[in-house]
């Protein structure tokens, strides 16, 4: 199974659980049916119990095209306590949620740089290339932004991440690690992002945390303070350059698909 389509594994899961819900009473229908066959009288009642489970089953048999087809269900506007706690993800539209991606250091400089040549800039873009394209995928909206990109002003969205990995001159350093804004104004909403990150991160990839490296330039990252104050953000370092080369120039898509899982992790979806 690929390892993205495990997220769909709740999905799938409730499928099956509505499928034996769905034979049970089916069994239980058939039965009911045999034993009044020897009454004429009970006819009218057969009848009317195969009506009665049209209308049961009737919904669980529409086909997915059915389903997308329908109206949406119009929800209440978010109160102002909602909102403080959600980050403004219940003010967008639920069904099509916005997620901002930055490439780190796109547009403005080529970050990190190894010995031979290679560098942060490269690295970072092709991951953001791909957790947008994932979450595309997914059903999400997603905008690729460039390190200083105009967009950021006031950007409005329900999740931002920027993506950077971490120098390649420290001998010996592996890890990852996410961070939040320091002064954060929706501090449940943020953490939530930065707890679904880590852990998705951490699964896919199979990398530790490196808390301990957090800097202020992470928790006082620049876009931190250029998008709204409700639209959640956060900051990843996807590795060490050096000691984690392997996964970071040789796996990008598996280092993408962490950082996408913690996204829809966020998402709820
Ligand atoms: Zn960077």
């Amino acid at each position: 199974m690929d390892e993205f389509e495990i997220l769909c594994y709740h999905n799938f899961m409730s499928k099956r659980r509505q499928k034996k819900q769905t034979q049970t009473i089916r069994r239980t229908t058939i039965k009911r049916g045999e034993q009044t066959m020897f009454s004429i009288t009970m006819i009218t009642l057969l009848i009317a119990g195969v009506l009665v489970g049209f209308e049961l089953f009737g919904p669980n048999e529409r086909s997915n095209a059915e389903i997308r087809m329908m109206p949406p269900v119009v929800q209440a506007a978010p109160t102002k306590e909602a909102v403080a706690v959600t980050g403004n993800l219940l003010a967008r539209d639920y069904a099509k949620p916005l997620v901002g991606i930055v490439s780190g250091h796109k547009g403005y400089d080529p970050g990190a740089v190894c010995a031979d040549g290679w560098s942060e800039v490269e690295v970072n873009h092709i991951i953001a290339a791909e957790v947008v394209s994932l979450l595309r995928r997914r059903g999400v909206q997603a905008d690729l932004l460039d390190e200083y990109d105009d967009r950021l002003t006031d950007y409005k969205a329900d999740a931002l991440v920027s993506i950077h990995s971490d120098s390649c001159n420290i001998p010996g350093a592996t890890g990852f690690k996410v961070a939040r804004v320091t002064d954060s104004a929706i501090t449940e909403a943020e953490d939530r992002l930065v707890t679904c990150l880590t852990r998705e991160y951490a699964a896919y990839t199979g990398l530790s945390a490196h808390p301990a490296s957090i800097t202020d330039g992470m928790t006082n990252y620049h876009a931190f303070n250029e998008i709204t104050p409700l639209t959640p953000g956060a900051i990843i370092e996807t590795g060490f350059m050096l000691d984690d080369r392997h996964l970071l120039q040789y796996k990008p898509k598996i280092v993408a698909r962490g950082i996408a899982a913690g996204i829809l992790c966020f998402l709820g979806r």
